[in-house]
């Protein structure tokens, strides 16, 4: 893995090294490439499509470099400076300005750095990004559609999205607009529960796709996959692959149209920890030196359960009992009611590890109240279930799928 000249890098096995070093004052992000590495690795050999990493579940330089390791060229990027980031580290990386809402500002500049595909949702976007393109003919446009967000447990929906009323006329708008490709995207919502919601979304868009009569050229399917959290067991990541392929069967697409995702969490959840110290016990509560305002936001605000351990030189026979989180700023919002389960001796000085916070964690910390500064050290375990156990080689690769023409000169493909 490449690493910038003057990083501070301190690498360790297991979080309990960083305690028997010395923790920092503040709290340690524990970063494991090698998860992020297991993750991609599946991804590229699994999904039958391209993978556009989206850039704000972590947007770490040691997240962009192990993917990029692994293979993975595609971005989907939101901003000007996103769109800075990755070019400055990987000038050749493949970009999607995937936001459907961009500042006349932010179009121009990511079509000056070579950005062609752009994401949109109603006509006036359409009009922002032909305008401020000086009505470029090569843009890749992908029109946003809205569908359910029921089988997420952070559903997206409402913010985003053409409705399929309103999406046949926008969609034909979006094809006359260009000589290039032509997609249709979506999210299904953040941690999907039900792979069948991938399939489903798929065939609202082939009925979207029918009604505008237009030729397609990219089914991007979005983000969504899911990581496993306490409680929180989702299939298979084979059985989402399995469903988005069947559906992708049965679109009346082009017949050399691919297939897009924008995975964020699932690549990077499983990388992440935190290791935040008591600063204080006030019975059930502890009184921590991270928090909603620092790297903890997503585990404050989601209300499902991350996995906490203690993280102590000598191990605790205490029972196991619930506990509540506060964060070092004086704001009362800064409280994870939890509960989190630790052993009941947990004392003022002690460290607790908040498993899989690599996605929506460091990217969404602030400085609020002074706090925040986080130290980042790397780790070599791995102390949480993955959904990527198996090595991409023992599994079976993704088959390429023929597709044929039907007979109204549409296509489809075969099994
Ligand atoms: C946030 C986002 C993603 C990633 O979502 P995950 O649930 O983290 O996989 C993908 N696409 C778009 C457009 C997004 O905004």
């Amino acid at each position: 893995m490449r690493m910038d000249l003057g990083e501070p890098v301190q690498h360790v096995s297991t979080a309990l090294d960083v305690v028997k070093r010395g923790a920092p004052d503040g709290p340690v992000a524990i970063a494991r490439p090698h998860r992020v590495r297991a993750a991609a690795d599946w991804f590229l050999a699994h999904f039958p499509g391209e993978v556009f990493y989206a850039v704000k579940a972590n947007p770490s330089p040691w997240v962009i470099d192990a993917l990029w390791d692994a293979g993975v060229r595609g971005f989907d990027v939101a901003s000007e400076a996103e769109i800075d980031q990755i070019k400055a580290r990987y000038a050749n990386a493949q970009l999607a300005f995937m936001h459907p809402v961009k500042s006349r500002r932010a179009i121009r500049r990511a079509y000056e750095k070579g950005v062609r595909a752009f994401a949109l949702d109603s006509e006036d976007e359409l009009d922002k990004i032909l305008a401020e393109t000086d009505g470029a003919r090569d843009l890749t446009l992908i029109v946003r559609l809205a569908v359910s967000n029921d089988a997420a447990s952070l559903p997206l929906a409402h913010k985003f999205g053409v409705s399929t009323a309103a999406a046949p006329a926008l969609i034909r708008r979006a094809r006359a607009a260009t000589e290039e490709m032509l997609g249709i995207s979506f999210h299904v919502g953040s941690q999907c529960m039900r792979p069948l919601a991938y399939k489903q979304a798929m065939l609202e868009a082939n009925r979207v796709i029918v009604q505008a009569g237009v030729v397609v050229d990219i089914i991007n399917v979005g983000g969504g996959f899911p990581a496993i959290y306490p409680g929180m067991h989702p299939p298979a990541m084979d059985a989402y692959m399995r469903e988005i392929r069947e559906a992708f069967e049965e679109m009346f697409v082009a017949q050399n149209a691919k297939l897009w995702a924008e995975p964020g969490r699932a690549l990077v959840a499983e990388a992440g920890s935190i290791l935040a110290r008591v600063d204080l016990r006030k019975g059930d509560a502890l009184y921590l030196n991270d928090g909603a305002y620092g790297n903890l936001f997503d585990a404050t605000h989601v209300h499902w359960p991350f996995p906490v351990a203690l993280v102590r030189e000598r191990r605790s026979n205490a029972k196991l009992a619930p506990f509540r989180f506060y964060g070092p700023t004086c704001d009362s919002m800064d409280a994870a009611a939890g509960p989190f389960m630790l052993p009941a001796d947990i004392a003022e000085g002690d460290f607790i590890e908040i498993g899989m916070t690599g996605a929506y964690s460091v990217a969404m910390a602030t400085r609020f109240n002074g706090f925040g500064e986080t130290e980042l050290v790397f780790a070599a375990d791995a102390p949480w279930p993955t959904l990527f156990a198996a090595s991409a080689q023992s599994l079976e690769p993704a088959a390429p799928v023929v597709r044929l023409a039907d007979r109204k000169g549409r296509t489809r493909r075969s099994k």
